[in-house]
């Protein structure tokens, strides 16, 4: 993977950023940084595989990870229950959301409750949480 992702790329991604915000009633994380760091990755990655995997994670295959939607951001988790691992998207206070997530989900034990300042925006996947946790068993990644 190359250091420096292209401008055309960190455009595209500072871009979705700013409208995914917007959209979902989340926010950029308030620490300098932190949202440059996470856009730096995903252009990256736009750059290497032509889609944008979430960079806080590992894939065995990145290949083939892309070849599925669960970590294209924004990802499964993002669009199902509003909770995004890398702190993109999060409340003002730059705590990510873990409101909706399942009891067992390692975002609430790392941050406990997070309450999601916005409920009515966001959450466009909100009825495919059962198939998520059913890949999350079968394909845990
Ligand atoms: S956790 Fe999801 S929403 Fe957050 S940066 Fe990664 S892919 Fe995007």
């Amino acid at each position: 993977m190359p250091e420096q992702p292209s401008e055309k790329s960190l455009q595209r991604m500072r871009t979705f950023v700013d409208r995914y915000c917007e959209k979902s009633g989340t926010f950029k994380h308030p620490v300098d940084g932190i949202t440059e760091e996470v856009v730096q990755g995903l252009a990256r990655y736009v750059d290497e595989l032509g889609r944008p995997l979430c960079p806080c994670r590992f894939y065995p295959d990145k290949d083939e990870e892309a070849k599925h939607r669960t970590w294209i951001c924004a990802c499964d988790d993002m669009q199902i229950y509003k909770y995004c691992h890398c702190l993109l998207f999060v409340n003002e206070e730059g705590l990510p959301i873990t409101e909706y997530l399942p009891k067992d989900h390692e975002g609430l034990a790392i941050y406990g409750m997070v309450k999601d300042p916005t409920p009515d925006k966001g959450r466009a996947l909100r009825n495919q949480a059962q198939q998520r946790e059913e890949e999350r068993k079968a394909r845990p990644s």
